[in-house]
Order: structure tokens, then sequence, then C-alpha cells
């Protein structure tokens, strides 16, 4: 009987030829078939890197019906790459199905790891990396993604997110209002190309930036939004920083209504929060 294939989930660059991995272009040029997210695009690829292989479309309308063909070519001994058009499939990317049906098939199912581009920005970003949390794209919706931001607000791991250049001044507007004017964050723009930038700063200084700067709605980005800060007390937390420096100068209305504007918090909450910090301090003389 002949062994069953295997299945090879390769890695292509995000942007630079030069990151393509001597093992990827070992594979690509001996599989039998290449499944590719978008076949005239993996063409150009395999041209460029002196490789002609058969090229089997696998994007994210066909992936579930191409599935049982390509399960049943590797089960009679073929060995099949899946690519992506950037990086590394299944990352917000078609694979998904097909890697679950080879697994469960049987069929051995190996990484040739290369790009990434959550992974490259976090490694430049210069925010915590020990732990942290991938978001892909948010819901392209206004309500769906603030809801989503929400959520996230006292996330405590560093958050990657892909976003769309004309997306992106919307997208950092709303995760200012979430997690706070304050919150530090990334942009990684066309990294490993020509124009690669990144850009540092909090998030309302980057959303300023990416209104006025045309050459953020172009290209190809990465936010990278740094985690919570952990004090122990998850709701409320960033008010409560934002609070404590203002109450320092401020009457608590007036620091309340300002939280209120910087934080996305409710002013009522804020207020009966800066209440709480004065008696937590023994204010000795009445708040108002
Ligand atoms: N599978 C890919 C990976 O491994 O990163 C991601 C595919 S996803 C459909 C494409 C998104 O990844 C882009 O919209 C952008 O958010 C991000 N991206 C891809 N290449 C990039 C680059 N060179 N610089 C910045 N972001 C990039």
């Amino acid at each position: 009987m002949t062994p069953a294939g295997r299945l090879y989930v390769v890695a292509t660059p995000i942007g630079n030829l030069g990151d393509v991995t001597a093992r990827a272009r070992e594979v690509l040029g001996r599989v039998a078939a290449v499944a590719a997210e978008d076949t005239r695009h993996t063409g150009h690829l395999l041209a460029a890197l002196g490789i002609s292989r058969p090229l089997v479309s696998l994007h994210e309308h066909n992936e579930r019906e191409r599935v049982p063909a390509l399960v049943a070519r590797m089960q009679a001994g073929e060995d099949i790459a899946i690519v992506s058009d950037a990086g590394t499939p299944l990352v917000s990317d078609p694979g998904f199905h097909l890697v679950r049906a080879a697994a469960w098939a049987g069929i051995e199912v190996l990484a040739v790891p290369g790009a990434c581009a959550l992974v490259a920005a976090l490694s430049v970003a210069g925010l915590p990396t020990d732990r942290f949390c991938f978001e892909g794209f948010l819901p392209a919706r206004a309500s769906a993604r603030r809801s989503r931001l929400a959520e996230l607000a006292q996330e405590t791991r560093t958050m990657v997110f892909y976003e769309a250049p004309q997306r992106l001044a919307d997208f950092l507007a709303d995760a200012a209002v979430a997690c706070g004017a304050a919150r530090r964050a990334v942009v990684a723009r066309e990294l490993t190309k020509l124009h690669e930038r990144v850009y540092h700063g909090t998030l309302a200084e980057l959303a300023l930036r990416a209104l006025e700067d045309t050459d953020l709605r172009r290209g190809e980005i990465v936010v990278v939004v740094a985690g919570a800060e952990k004090t122990g007390q998850q709701d409320g937390a960033e008010p409560g920083r934002v609070l404590r420096i203002l109450l320092k100068s401020l009457s608590p209305s007036r620091a309340a209504a300002l939280t209120a504007e910087i934080t996305g918090a409710s002013r009522n909450d804020c207020y009966q929060l800066a209440l709480q910090i004065g008696r937590e301090a023994g204010a000795e003389t009445p708040l108002e």
C-alpha cells in the first residue's frame, strides 16, 4: 500500500522576497500541488523563486468544497503544500478546514514556518510580549467594533490587531475611547517593505496622526495596543488612574467630567469614584 502523503503549511514573505526560507523553497519545489489563496499571486511568487508546480485555488469561498479532493490526493500518497497570499496560512487567512480535515484523516501536517505580520509587529513594538492576544480584524461596522473594544478595555495582555488602512483612524479613535486616550500603542505599517515604518505613541496621538498623515491611509497595517495596567481591581482601573492624577489639581466634578471624556467611562461612575478616592485619601475638607 502506498504511504500517505503529507500536508505542508508553508509561510511566505509578507512583502520582502528575501524572507522566504530555504525550506519553503525546497518544499514548494517538490510537492505534487500547491493549494494557494490566489493562484495568480502565488504563481508570481513561484516564478520569482524559479519554481513551477501545479496550483490549486483554495480561498475562503471554496475551501470547504475543495478539501475532500485534496485529502484524497494525500491519502493516495501525494504531498501537498498550502500557502496564502502573504505570511503564515490560517492566520487571518484560509487553511483551517484543510488542516483540520487532513489531521483528522490521520495525515501528517507539517509546519514550514516563516514570516507572520503579527509576530513581526510584536517584535518591534517595544511592548510586553511574554503574553499577548491576537484579535485579527475587528468587525468593520462601527458599533460591533466599539463593543469588542469595550470588552477588551481591561485586557492586561498586549493586544494585536490587523486593520485596513482606510479604517485605521476610526479604529484608533474608538480604541482611545474604550481603553483610555493615554494607553500606549504602536502602528506598524508595510513591515519588511520599502516604506516600512513603525509609529509609537498614545492611542490619542496615533489617532490624530492617522487623521493627518496621508501615508497612514495606505499600505498594510498591524496595530499593537498595550494591555491595561494590572491594579488588582479590574473594573474602573483606567478611570481610577486618570482621576488620581487630575484630583491633585481639580475639583471632583471637574476631574470626573474630564476622566469620563478621556476614558469613555460614565460621568456619574467617575464622580462616584472621585468621591471614593477622596474618602480613601481621608479628605478633611468637604469635597464640593
Ligand atoms: N497570514 C498573514 C500573516 O501571517 O500575517 C496575514 C494575512 S491578513 C489577510 C493580511 C493583514 O496582515 C493585513 O491587512 C495587515 O493587517 C497584516 N499585514 C500583512 N502584511 C503586512 C506588512 N507587511 N506590514 C504590516 N501588516 C501586514
